[in-house]
């Protein structure tokens, strides 16, 4: 069993719970700095662990919220930080619209990459509570958040997060930082919702993209046909592969097909 020491406490690393810590200054201050956030900012940190971000937040900004999950470290940052605002919580359970009720969020966090992509999709669904997620997350997920078409990591996370967000890829984060020290590299990226996405149906949307990325090697003919109707689509596009799609095509593809119920 793996376990860290910080400040008088100790605690046995939960790798369900993703953790691994920051350990070096230069990175943690970037992140609180490209974050944006500030006095007036209205932040709210997922996972503060040890504290090792709250910290810089902290000298940017005198009060935020934070959610943390793991019992001894909520209580550690009760007593390290008695001015924040704390959540002793899941972040996948806790309600965004109240936090936000006064002003959208920023939010940010060395988030834990157990739950990352639902994270993502937490943070999609509500994405008008927030101005800007700065999130740092494994690499090679934030390489598929930020996929092209017509590559291999292009799929259902990059059409979602690209769709209804601008993404920043800021940048790379080396696994040696980290305490205990993850098999992968990170990296830390921004998303930004966009004003005006032009898709009010976000679940709807949601399920046509996994539907027409099912099995990656099919036409959107042969993943589409048996859940949507198909009638008024150019039977070119629909000889084409999910991958092959912008997002833009995702658009226009998905205001011209009309689920079977
Ligand atoms: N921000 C700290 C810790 C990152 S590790 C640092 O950079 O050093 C991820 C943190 O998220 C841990 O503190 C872990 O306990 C917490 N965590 C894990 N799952 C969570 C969840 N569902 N909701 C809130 N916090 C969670």
């Amino acid at each position: 069993m793996t376990k860290v020491e910080y400040k008088h406490t100790e605690i046995a690393v939960k790798k369900k719970l993703g953790q691994n810590f920051l350990t070096d200054r230069n990175i943690t201050r970037k992140i609180a700095t490209v974050s944006g956030a500030g006095p007036e900012e209205n932040i709210l940190e997922i996972g503060p662990g040890f504290g090792a971000l709250t910290r810089e937040i902290n000298e940017l900004c005198p009060r935020f919220t934070v959610v943390e999950k793991d019992r001894r470290l909520a209580a550690f940052i009760r007593s390290e930080y008695p001015q924040l605002n704390l959540i002793e919580g899941d972040f996948l359970e806790i309600d965004l619209e109240p936090l936000a009720r006064e002003k959208p969020l920023r939010v940010l966090g060395n988030i834990p990459y157990s739950i990352t992509t639902p994270i993502l999709f937490k943070l999609l669904e509500h994405r008008r509570c927030f101005i800007s997620a700065t999130l740092m997350m494994q690499h090679e997920v934030a390489m598929r958040i930020v996929a092209k078409p017509s590559t291999k990591e292009y799929g259902i996370l990059a059409v979602q997060m690209q769709a209804f967000c601008r993404i920043d890829y800021l940048f790379k984060v080396g696994r040696k930082v980290f305490r205990p020290q993850p098999g992968v590299d990170s990296a830390v990226i921004r998303m930004t919702p966009k004003e005006d996405d032009r898709i009010d149906d976000q679940k709807g949307f949601s399920r046509f993209v996994r539907t027409a990325f099912h099995q990656r090697r099919k036409t959107l003919l042969n993943n589409l046909k048996e859940s949507y109707n198909l009638e008024s689509v150019e039977s070119d596009t629909l000889k084409l592969r999910a991958e092959a799609l912008s997002i833009e095509d995702f658009f226009l593809l998905f205001r011209q097909i009309r689920p079977l119920t």
